[in-house]
């Protein structure tokens, strides 16, 4: 049955009362905005906010460092540390949970784009005919750089190797079918697709299934990167078939500035001794790593990817996240009610907004996580002034140069409140 809703801030009183993770929000630190009130933060694209947690995450293995020193490697400590030598470990399951994946696909190391490298130095082999990369146009920076400077790793120009896909003229979105049509016409000479789950500007959800067929089909090996789907769409990675993948877990993943990232290689690669792979000593098989041999026997899991030992203070505030969205019973719940603050969000800008702010975010739910990229349209108002005078009315939204307000609701700290007060002062600047 279709959802009823109003303009009206009883309305999302009724949603907030009816909400089964209402209560997730009290986990959360609230940043305080300019007006000394709590910020309405939609921002969570870009930054997730702290859960509580983290702290005693943290404190807890900065006192065991304290009081055991070099044996906090090895000892099984108090609740909720855990040994340093295999911090990792701790994390598998549950990120493999958020993700779709086999605990033994999924390992949590580096930062995304070190990942993508890494990932690259594997699954990108240009050969004398197929040597191609396969990206959208307007990529995000550090994905279009990585890839760039891979394929000037092997000797190409980015002019002879770089097949960027763009939106059609006048058209803010990709068409799957223009991708997948790209990488059919490129086929023999495809070595590699690399594309977002989520595109980072318009909030478009590519077809990963899809994509990964066709690149398949093309004999090309598949990546994606996933920094703003994964914690924001329910994905199954493994299922999916895709070769990598890779994401960062400081936006919906909530664990913290800079926080260590996440990577994913399918099980049809794993344990292989035929892959080339930068190695350090955390790939190397754990029963013999200590013995100091310099024969590199891969982890037959995606710890194989691995060269450092674990940051622990920085994987701390990962294991605080994903206790939360292991308490909330995963995906499938978080997207319920993300949906339904999608359909209100939608709802609210149609009655209210129409004709002065458009949404270039797809508005097929199949299509989009929880972000909308918002243009201003009404005469007189610049959408750079727009976005300053919601900051300074205590409302967190992120600018994207040239044109573009992008907001999410994510449904683990946002309440249907701060979506109506959003779309309530943003009426008021545009009247
Ligand atoms: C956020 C984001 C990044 C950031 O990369 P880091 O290596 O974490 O600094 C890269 N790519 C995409 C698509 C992103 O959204």
């Amino acid at each position: 049955m279709p959802e009823q809703y109003d303009t009206t801030y009883a309305c999302a009183e009724r949603l907030d009362a009816e909400d089964p993770l209402a209560h997730m929000r009290d986990e959360f630190v609230m940043p305080v905005g300019p007006n000394g009130e709590a910020e309405v933060y939609l921002v969570g694209n870009s930054l997730g906010l702290q859960p509580r947690a983290v702290r005693t995450y943290i404190e807890a293995e900065l006192d065991k460092w304290g009081r055991l020193g070099v044996k906090g490697h090895t000892e099984v400590d108090r609740e909720p540390t855990f040994p340093w030598e295999s911090y990792e470990e701790s994390l598998n399951h549950q990120m493999a949970a958020v993700v779709g994946a086999e605990p033994e696909e999924v390992v949590v190391m580096n930062g995304l784009t070190v990942n993508l490298h890494l990932l690259m130095t594997t699954f990108y082999r240009p050969t004398q005919e197929r040597f191609k990369v396969l990206i959208e146009e307007h990529a995000f920076p550090s994905d279009h750089f990585a890839v760039a400077s891979q394929v000037r790793h092997h000797d190409r120009s980015a002019e002879e190797a770089l097949v960027a896909v763009s939106p059609r003229p006048g058209e803010d979105l990709l068409h799957a079918e223009d991708l997948i049509a790209a990488i059919a016409e490129h086929g023999d000479q495809l070595a590699l697709v690399l594309l977002p789950g989520v595109h980072y500007y318009t909030g478009q959800v590519l077809p990963l299934t899809d994509l990964v067929y066709a690149a398949h089909r093309a004999g090309a090996m598949v990546g994606f990167d996933l920094a703003h789907a994964v914690g924001n769409i329910p994905l199954g990675l493994h299922d999916s078939g895709v070769d990598f993948a890779a994401w960062c877990t400081y936006k919906y993943l909530n664990s913290g500035p800079g926080a260590t990232a996440g990577c994913f290689v399918n099980q049809r690669h794993l344990g292989r001794t035929d892959l080339n792979r930068f190695e350090g000593w955390w790939g190397t098989d754990k029963a013999t790593r200590f013995q100091m041999e310099t024969v590199f026997n891969p982890i037959p899991t995606v710890e194989a990817w691995q060269l450092s030992n674990p940051p622990v203070f920085s994987m701390a505030p990962i294991r605080a996240s994903l206790e939360v969205f292991e308490r909330v019973g995963g995906m499938g719940p978080l997207r319920r009610k993300s949906e339904q603050q999608i359909a209100y969000l939608d709802h609210l800008l149609d009655e209210v907004l129409k004709g002065r702010v458009e949404s270039i975010t797809p508005r097929s739910l199949t299509e989009r996580g929880c972000q909308f990229s918002l243009r201003v349209v009404a005469p007189g108002h610049s959408g750079r002034g727009v976005f300053d005078a919601l900051d300074a009315a205590g409302v967190a939204c992120d600018w994207r140069h040239p044109d573009v307000i992008r907001i999410a609701p994510v449904p683990l700290y946002n309440s249907f409140a701060d979506i109506h007060r959003f779309v309530q002062v943003l009426d008021g600047i545009l009247s």
